[in-house]
């Protein structure tokens, strides 16, 4: 049997011939008209006003960060179950990150523990919508308006989905993307903020580009990064924008498949299909094993290795990471619910690529392991 990776990423034909325009014209660096059209033709499916290319999802909110001029003395609010990205990208900025445990339904912050979080130094909030279902949106934004914070909506995750009919990336004062391989639209490598403030948007590009001036170029009034994204990555990007409602449609269909599937599974949590306020598009189908089974997913995993199947663990709650704890951050800090489905939860394969008689193999195979 062949093995199944976790991902792997659909491509439509049009990248070739984009690409090869690049190659043909000698456009390859950021300069190239494709980066523009991309973030232009993003920013416009976000309904957002201004998109800023980035090389990746990490770097994109590490200008966020700055952006929004957060340093020492600030706090941001933030979830524990995420990826690494989100703290440390407040960290490198000299702010202290402050995290909030996860729902056990959808496994995205508990927004209820947030305003006991608020301090007289929360600058902002950083969201981040969790493998397929959004963040509940209108209590977070009612909270920011309440303590005047900012939001950073981390929508790597959630291309194509809607908050009520609100796409997920329109909510942040600056919102970030990633589009990475396993992403549902991928440049291989890349990322993009998306505001509507002229200012921060005006901020944004500066930061990624060097903070080279216009008119002295070489004279730099602040430390920005070279986290520009190529021409080649937009030409990837680009033509996969008409997608976005088919790959959203795919990632459901493989979804309603595992679901229906495994749901006769005793002591294996699935994802919630729905919410009053989305579906769910799957961007990973995770799975947690209850606490009555005895079994970590880490040890799931390795036996569905053996059996050709890939997966991969839940994210690891950044207050229990060695790389924060060595330097005193979280100190005290429980998070009972990230904790659980960082032991007890894992993803299967769930990519785009992914084809319906997978689906049914991953699934039975998931289910003589568990038997
Ligand atoms: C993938 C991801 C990122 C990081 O994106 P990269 O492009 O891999 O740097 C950030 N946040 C979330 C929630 C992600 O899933």
């Amino acid at each position: 049997m062949n093995f199944i990776p976790v991902n792997e990423p659909f491509l439509p034909a049009k990248a070739k011939i984009y690409l090869n325009q690049c190659i043909d014209t000698g456009w390859i660096s950021s300069e190239g008209q494709f980066v523009r059209d991309f973030e232009e033709k993003f920013a416009y499916t976000v309904s957002r006003q201004y998109g800023i290319a980035v090389c990746n999802g990490s770097a994109a909110l590490e200008v966020a960060v700055a952006a929004l001029d957060i340093g020492a003395g600030d706090e941001v609010i933030l979830p524990t179950f995420t990826i690494i990205s989100c703290a440390a990208a407040i960290v490198r900025a000299g702010a202290t990150p402050v995290v909030i445990d996860a729902d056990s339904e959808t496994w995205n912050m508990d927004v209820s523990q947030i305003e006991s979080a608020i301090t007289p130094r929360t600058k902002a909030i950083m969201v981040v919508h969790i493998y397929g279902l959004p963040v509940d949106m209108d209590a977070v934004v009612a909270i920011a308006n309440k303590y005047q914070l900012a939001i950073i909506e981390d929508a790597a995750e959630a291309h194509g989905q809607n908050y009520h009919q609100r796409p997920c990336g329109s909510f942040g004062d600056i919102s970030t993307f990633s589009f990475y391989a396993n992403k549902h639209v991928t440049t291989g490598e890349g990322g993009m903020l998306l505001t509507d403030d002229s200012r921060l948007a005006e901020q944004c590009r500066s930061l990624r580009n060097l903070c080279f001036q216009k008119t002295q170029r070489f004279i730099h009034e602040k430390l920005g990064w070279n986290f520009r994204m190529s021409n080649l990555q937009a030409a990837v990007g680009i033509a996969q924008l008409e997608s976005i409602p088919a790959i959203t449609e795919r990632k459901r269909e493989i979804g309603r498949q595992y679901t229906q599937q495994l749901e006769s599974i005793s002591g294996l949590q699935l994802p919630l299909p729905k919410t009053d306020y989305a579906k769910n598009i799957y961007w990973v189908y995770g799975v947690v094993l209850s606490n009555d089974r005895s079994e970590t997913a880490q040890e799931v995993m390795s036996v569905l290795a053996e059996r050709n199947i890939g997966t991969r663990p839940f994210f690891w709650p950044m207050h229990q990471q060695p790389a924060f704890s060595a330097s005193g951050l979280f100190e005290n800090i429980h998070c009972p619910v990230a904790e659980r489905l960082a032991c007890k939860g894992f993803y299967l394969p769930s990519g785009t690529a992914l084809i319906d008689e997978d689906v049914e193999i991953v699934s039975r195979t998931l289910k003589e392991v568990l038997a």
